[in-house]
């Protein structure tokens, strides 16, 4: 008999574990063996775990009910969930179930063996061409699945990314930590990837995330976004009047510059549509097609 490889097995291990979501199994803790924490957020901790019938290995994020009354963020989760809960893409952290007890709501996650982005990006600095382009493409297949989807997600940036275990991105955190809490230690975190149509408080609709999307390859090639300013009223101004600069160091490519020219614009019919963006010369000569960066 044949030993199904790692990738069978795994699907095999997704599909009971969606399987058990779609029966509308009502899952306990008991269900689960818990292991080390895998991180802090707002509203609780994340642990690594396994559910004890499949062995298939989540993230259990555990929320106390307490603090989500508190900063009144409870309709805000349940979307959140019914959201992600639907969506099914490799580039999109799966959320299988969830399940509450008196204190605590607990959601099972997909794990994300490789962890935050973020960090990774604060380690390197700033990411080669090869490297963003392949993020860019494989966020920008993430997007247009979501948008057919008519989910919109608002708030991309490196915080709300995580890595899987081969190295490809996952999209984290749909439309929430907006909500909860601003990770980044910068003043004007929060307003760094806002486009000029939410800064300005107009109406706004898919095509932020292709702006999200410009500031986020920026970002990953020069290692700050791009209207950094000391001031939330200056990175503002800047937002709104796209003043848009390529510094000297580090060196990147023209036809890099080109395609964040063409994303961040602010009027937003304009902006270059994500399936066209596939098509750019720089992530079609420097994007690795399998979507996964390999060092
Ligand atoms: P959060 O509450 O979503 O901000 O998560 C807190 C931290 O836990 C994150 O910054 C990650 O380091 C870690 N974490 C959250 N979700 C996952 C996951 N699905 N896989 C691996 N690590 C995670």
């Amino acid at each position: 008999m044949a030993i199904p490889s790692e990738t069978q097995q795994q699907q095999q291990q997704e599909k009971e574990a969606s399987d058990a979501a779609a029966s509308q199994k009502r899952w306990t803790l008991g269900d689960f063996d818990i292991g080390k924490p895998l991180g802090r957020g707002k509203f609780g901790h994340v642990y690594l775990a396994r559910e004890k019938r499949s062995n298939h290995i989540v993230a259990l994020k555990v929320l106390f009910k307490s603090q989500l009354q508190q900063s009144q963020v409870e309709h805000q989760l349940r979307r959140e969930v019914e959201i992600q809960s639907h969506l099914r893409h490799p580039n999109i952290l799966r959320l299988y179930g969830y399940f509450y007890d008196q204190k605590r709501v607990y959601l099972i996650l997909e794990y994300a063996a490789r962890g935050e982005l973020y960090k990774e990006l604060q380690r390197c600095k700033f990411f080669s061409e090869r490297r963003a382009a392949t993020y860019v493409a494989s966020l920008a297949r993430a997007l247009i699945y979501c948008h057919g989807k008519h989910v919109i997600h608002r708030d991309i940036k490196p915080e709300n990314l995580l890595t899987g275990a081969q190295g490809e991105l996952k999209i984290a955190d749909f439309g929430w930590s907006v909500h909860t809490f601003n990770r980044r230690r910068t003043m004007c975190g929060t307003l760094d990837y806002l486009p000029p149509e939410m800064v300005e408080n107009v109406e706004h609709d898919a095509s932020v995330d292709i702006w999200s999307l410009g500031i986020l390859c920026y970002e990953f090639l020069y290692g700050v976004p791009p209207f950094e300013a000391n001031r939330h009223s200056d990175t503002y101004k800047r937002i709104v009047q796209v003043d848009l600069n390529f510094p000297p160091k580090p060196i990147v490519s023209g036809s890099a510059k080109d395609l964040i020219s063409q994303m961040l614009v602010k009027e937003s019919p304009q902006r270059l549509p994500l399936h066209k963006l596939l098509e750019h010369p720089w992530i079609v000569q420097n994007a690795d097609p399998s979507g996964i960066y390999r060092g």
